[in-house]
């Protein structure tokens, strides 16, 4: 099982992500590179990145399966000026770069929001956008996520996912991160996960799924919400998310939690908590524990 969940990415930079991966007890892990909501950034510090790659091969974490996740900033869809349009297309070329400093190989991109514009004229815009960023000597892989359908996002239904593909000139140099939240409140009951994978195998090629987002969702399916809830915990459940964590056509598929930290509003601290050491260990345990949430405070009070 190849499993992990978004971690920091702090002054130590790669390094400060692999010591927070490493206390979880992940052997993969999903970073930004910055805040994902603004474009500071600081340049690669090689000196870290050499110091996590040696902590990654001494605790056999393999840096192929290391997911990076574009900001939320970049919205390849709209076009509505140049400037925005051309300021999402250089700032992702530079996030890719970034990565590619990184040894980091892949990068999960949500595709865009239809601002002001049809879904039809989004996909348009996403595919002229990747058309410019994608190369042929890429060395980074852009991962297209399939989002939960809020608003007026692109990308969240199977054919959406496959009109982006089918627009790019080099096809074989994008793959898809698939979303468990972002799928059930799309419209697809992960109940049905085999007929969701058969569909997309139809239309896109199940060979393409490089990550899956493990998250359970706090709201009932195609309510195109997006509001993640820890494990088990939420509206789709432990067992049919361990459908998804088990499934042998995902195998091999690097999967990340990106549940929500837990709340902790004792004598007015409003202190919050990662919940993905236990939600790990509850995984690879495979049994269901009603219990974890007041565990999870318990322990880092
Ligand atoms: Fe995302
Ligand atoms: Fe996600
Ligand atoms: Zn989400």
């Amino acid at each position: 099982m190849i499993i992990g969940s978004h971690v920091s990415f702090r002054e130590t930079q790669l390094l400060s992500s692999v010591k927070e991966a490493l206390s979880y007890g992940a052997n993969t892990f999903m970073f930004y590179t910055g805040a994902p909501q603004n474009t500071m950034r600081k340049d690669i510090n090689k000196e870290y990145t050499e110091e996590a790659k040696k902590l990654m091969l001494e605790n056999n974490i393999n840096i192929n399966n290391v997911i990076c996740h574009a900001p939320y900033i970049i919205n390849l869809a709209n076009r509505s000026s140049e400037e925005k349009w051309n300021f999402s297309i250089s700032f992702l070329i530079q996030e890719i770069h970034r990565c590619e400093e990184l040894g980091v190989k892949y990068i999960v991109l949500h595709p865009g929001s239809a601002v002001g514009i049809t879904k039809e004229e989004g996909i348009k815009n996403i595919v002229d956008a990747l058309n410019y960023i994608i190369k042929e000597d890429d060395e980074c892989m852009i991962l297209l996520e399939t989002m939960a359908g809020k608003g007026t996002e692109c990308g969240s239904s199977i054919e959406e996912i496959s009109a982006i593909i089918n627009g790019l000139i080099l096809k074989d140099k994008i793959g898809v991160c698939i979303d468990s939240c972002h799928i059930n409140d799309a419209g697809y009951d992960i109940g049905g996960i085999d007929s969701y994978l058969d569909e997309f195998d139809k239309l896109i090629g199940l060979e393409r799924i490089k990550c899956v987002h493990l998250n359970d969702s706090k709201n009932l399916v195609g309510t195109h919400k997006d509001r993640h809830a820890n494990f088990g915990f939420g509206e789709i459940g432990f067992e049919k998310l361990m459908n998804v964590v088990n499934h042998p056509k995902l195998k091999d598929v690097p999967k990340i939690l990106e549940t929500p930290y837990i709340g902790d509003f004792d004598e007015d601290k409003n202190r919050i908590y990662p919940p993905y050491k236990f939600e790990i260990e509850m995984i690879k345990s495979n049994s269901f524990n009603p219990n974890l949430l007041e565990e999870i405070r318990a322990y880092y009070k």
